[in-house]
């Protein structure tokens, strides 16, 4: 087990991100070792570590000659690269091992892609929900309907949530010395670690599990949407981050709901939105990266360029709805999925950045990020970057449309206005489209109709939005372009269209 420091480097690792996953780690090293078992163990102050993922794996099969370097498929196709570079250097055959922490082999995903014209999550969902036999009766979905989508949008209009607290693990001893080491070997890393509770063994990453179906689940699927000022985890699980470090299993999540649910009915909305996230989402977005392959990461579907606002890494904006989301991430390195899609990476979207300046903001800030599932969620579904329009076509990246969405997430501030609370609280009037106060989402929003308009023609799911678009009289589009080329350059955004 190698810990370098390169690995928070790449890109700069929010320090909860950094100390959780080494905390992990330490934590299974030593229960590796109390069972007997034999472990090369390079800790991040070990004065000989070079720091580099590649030179460490490389120096250990110079020293422990194994006959085979045996791996668990790696979660990163760069890291997988590295891998294979390193076994190939030290002639020694690589074999990887199929993670089975997911549900869903990769031949079982590719199969399916290969029946399909288009990859659309809701069949995938469909087909997991009947191969899996969740929330089936007689070969029917339980209540009749797939999906309860429609009823996991409420807001907590003027009195807002009255959430449980949520279980937290405050460091231990192991914790604390990840973070001192973390301290004296990567100073530089952003976001707060005074804050810091994350499960990072399995029994606490069980606790988790158990604190939410029974204390949180119930409320999870009404509010799933809903955001509200100074709360970050409302009804949602904070179970990515266990799940994604492996601690628990997605099966022992489903199988957690299922039994409270036989116990004490969970309403069906809050249920199959649980279920939907784990087996439908999860296992959609990284059959996703592994299908779509490497190249994926470099797409530009809306030939976006701009530059990602410094407010990303600081939180110091005057819009209400971005310092608070930034700020939760600061502290936690955490906000849940309604924080992130429309507001952290819509206003990226409509702003008109890069979109692998912000998938690689999402990767780096949160304690749940893997690439496998940044980058579809960020560059697919949040920025509708992950198609490839004719004129971008290369042999590697062959013309084709959006992969993960049909349409892109892009909103005003009126939805942030309906779902949260944080526009009577904001410098901005969420009223307005142009002008010093007016919400620099509506400006945006309209501005990227206006751009994107050949984009989207032809889009039968656009069609509504873009006839108000097409309503905009000249003098207005005139307006709404030159406030949102004058906003971005305030913004540090530069130019959206690359030189
Ligand atoms: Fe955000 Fe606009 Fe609402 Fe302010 S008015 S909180 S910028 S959506």
């Amino acid at each position: 087990m190698l810990e370098v420091a390169a690995e928070s480097r790449h890109v700069p690792s929010h320090v909860q991100r950094t100390v959780v996953f080494l905390s992990a780690m330490r934590h299974f090293g030593a229960e590796l070792a109390a069972k007997g078992f034999r472990l090369h163990y390079v800790t991040l102050t070990d004065p000989a570590n070079t720091q580099s993922f590649e030179t460490e794996v490389a120096w250990a099969v110079g020293e422990l000659q194994p006959e085979r370097l045996i791996v668990l498929e790696p979660g990163e196709h760069r890291v997988r690269g590295l891998l294979g570079e390193a076994a190939a250097c030290a002639r020694v055959p690589l074999e990887i091992r199929a993670d089975e922490h997911f549900l869903t082999p990769r031949e079982t995903f590719a199969s399916h892609a290969s029946s399909r014209k288009n990859l659309i999550m809701e069949f995938f969902y469909r087909e997991q929900r009947k191969r899996l036999k969740v929330l089936m009766e007689g070969g029917k979905p339980v209540g009749g309907d797939w999906n309860f989508d429609k009823e996991n949008r409420e807001s907590f209009g003027r009195d807002g949530p009255h959430a449980p607290a949520v279980l937290r693990f405050p460091p231990d001893a192991i914790t604390r010395g990840v973070i001192e080491d973390v301290r004296r070997m990567l100073p530089d890393l952003p976001g707060r670690i005074d804050m810091f509770g994350w499960a990072v063994t399995r029994k606490q990453a069980l606790e988790s599990l158990q604190d939410f179906v029974e204390h949180r689940l119930d409320e999870f699927g009404p509010y799933e949407d809903a955001m509200w000022t100074g709360q970050t985890w409302l009804y949602h699980s904070q179970l990515s981050v266990p799940l994604n470090l492996k601690l628990i299993s997605p099966r022992e999540c489903i199988d957690a709901a299922l039994t409270r649910h036989a116990k004490r009915p969970v309403p069906l909305a809050s249920l199959e939105g649980f279920v939907r996230q784990i087996i439908g989402w999860r296992e959609f977005i990284r059959g996703v990266y592994f299908h779509e392959g490497p190249a994926y990461e470099t797409r530009n579907y809306l030939d976006q360029h701009g530059e990602l606002p410094s407010f990303y890494w600081d939180g110091k904006t005057e819009m209400k709805c971005l310092r608070e989301c930034v700020g939760q991430v600061l502290d936690h390195a955490y906000t849940h999925h309604i924080p992130r899609l429309m507001v952290l990476a819509n206003f990226a979207l409509i702003s008109g950045v890069h979109p692998r300046k912000i998938s690689d903001w999402f990767l780096a800030m949160f304690a749940d990020a893997v690439d496998w599932v940044t980058l579809p969620n960020t560059l697919g579904m949040a920025m509708h970057a992950d198609g490839v329009t004719p004129e971008q076509a290369t042999k590697k990246n062959p013309a084709k449309g959006p992969v993960v969405g049909t349409k892109p997430y892009a909103a005003s501030g009126k939805y942030i206005a309906r779902m949260s609370n944080y526009c009577r609280h904001c410098a901005f009037d969420v009223e307005k489209r142009t002008g010093d106060d007016a919400c620099p989402f509506n400006t945006f929003y309209w501005d990227f109709l206006i751009r994107n308009k050949e984009h989207f023609r032809g889009n039968q799911r656009m069609a509504m939005v873009m006839k108000n678009a097409e309503r905009l009289t000249r003098p207005d589009v005139v307006e709404i372009t030159v406030s949102a080329k004058k906003l971005r350059e305030k913004l540090g955004i530069g130019a959206v269209v690359g030189a």
